[in-house]
């Protein structure tokens, strides 16, 4: 899956949201979250952050590494 990196804190342009096509992206507290159960690697998402906030999880600069696990952690108390 696609991961929303820290990019997305503080600018929330949500404009992945409505590219989507499996409406997997979802606003969570400081930044938006892509629901990796649900994500089918199309893409869209990343292609229309305006921030480049979105990477594809094998592509994520090792300091952003994190935001996967806290996409994980913030999908386990939906
Ligand atoms: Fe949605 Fe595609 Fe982005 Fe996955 S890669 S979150 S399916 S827009």
């Amino acid at each position: 899956p696609f991961v929303i990196t820290g990019a997305c804190i503080l600018e929330k342009a949500a404009d992945c949201v409505d590219v989507c096509p499996v409406d997997c992206i979802v606003e969570g507290g400081d930044q938006y979250f892509i629901n990796p159960d649900i994500c089918i690697d199309c893409g869209a998402c990343e292609a229309a952050c305006p921030v480049g906030a979105v990477y594809y999880e094998e592509d994520l600069p090792e300091q952003q590494i994190k935001y996967m696990d806290k996409a994980l952690e913030f999908f386990k108390t939906q």
